[in-house]
């Protein structure tokens, strides 16, 4: 059992153990924010509905490509809203909305987004969607690729959501703390940057619970996260975690292996359709190498996982597949 050597590793099961603390996180702040967003929505609707004197608030015919934005007068020679690039600058082939909804709600969120100037990613969303599902207002403010496909905050990582909060000023009225550069928010992002794209996949203790301990600042920000439940019960897990004896079940790990490894393989193809240069081709080479490492643990680990189960449906004994599929037998 190879990978169980590897996880004897002091510095390497450290690391694993703040991977694991962001799914802690997210766990703790996805029901917070899929409230917030929905919240949003019907913020954003019922202002619409209501300055617009509609009798109901639908489309589905628009596409944020070519939508004329309500701010839009007459073409606009720089977007009084401030966001570059803004389709309300560039009028040949902007469209308005024909149910008079979605030039609105283009407004919104780009009155809404937190960057200075503000700067919505729009290649997240799907205009068709914004009247009825509030996921497609809030993937807007997720400020990096890859949410185009994704339907609910059960799809949207740990990152994705941090975003969310962070990028979008609505849901600065329901945290406690103020947004900057340093706040608390903005610091577990890099946080996690740090732990996902790390090359040695090793931390010191010191490090991994400095990083945890951002992460239970983040759910226990004062005002309504602190005090939902989910959010607690996030923090006593992470709490456990910094204890010496702390359990990483191997379905945990290959969990975290995988997501890093998905994020790995996308650097890398955005890479190799140019979509993004920030790469070297050093750091690419790098990058394949530790993704191939990266596979054949993820192998070992799910042969190891299969062995378990088959040990287990051998036994018929409840007790110890619940056991074993917590890693505590
Ligand atoms: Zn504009
Ligand atoms: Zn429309």
């Amino acid at each position: 059992m190879a990978h169980q050597r590897h996880l004897e590793k002091t510095k390497y099961r450290q690391w694993v153990k703040a991977g694991l603390g962001l799914t802690y996180l997210r766990e703790g702040i996805a029901p917070f924010c899929d409230d917030i967003a929905k919240l949003q929505h019907k913020d954003i609707l019922d202002n619409i509905k209501q300055t617009k004197s509609l009798s109901a608030v639908t489309c589905g015919q628009c596409c944020w490509m070519t939508l004329r934005p309500d701010h839009a007068k007459g073409g606009n020679r720089a977007c009084i809203l401030g966001q570059r690039n803004c389709n309300c600058c560039n009028p040949a082939g902007k469209i308005t909305c024909p149910n008079k909804v979605c030039g609105a709600i283009y407004d919104a969120i780009v009155t809404s987004h937190g960057f200075t100037p503000p700067a919505p990613y729009w290649k997240n969303t799907e205009t068709h969607h914004w009247c009825t599902d509030p996921w497609f207002i809030a993937k807007c403010f997720i400020n990096a690729p890859g949410y185009d496909k994704k339907a609910s905050a059960a799809d949207i990582d740990c990152i994705g959501l941090l975003h969310l909060i962070r990028n979008n000023q609505y849901f600065h009225n329901h945290i406690q703390c103020k947004i900057t550069q340093t706040d608390v928010f903005s610091k577990v992002i890099a946080d996690r940057n740090e732990i996902f794209h790390s090359s040695t996949m090793e931390l010191e203790e010191t490090e991994a619970n400095s990083y945890i301990d951002d992460m239970i600042a983040v759910l226990q920000s004062g005002k309504e996260l602190n005090n939902r439940q989910d959010a607690k019960v996030a923090v006593k897990k992470l709490e456990e975690l910094k204890n010496k004896d702390f359990v990483i079940s191997t379905e945990n790990e290959a969990s975290l292996l995988r997501l890093v490894a998905e994020e790995i393989r996308d650097m890398l193809e955005r890479f190799e359709n140019k979509t993004e240069d920030l790469a070297t081709k050093e750091e690419c080479d790098r990058l394949r190498k530790q993704l191939s490492e990266l596979e054949s643990v993820i192998s070992e680990l799910k042969r190891e996982i299969n062995r378990l189960k088959a040990d287990v449906s051998f036994q018929q004994e409840p007790l110890d597949y619940e056991q074993s599929k917590l890693g505590k037998s």
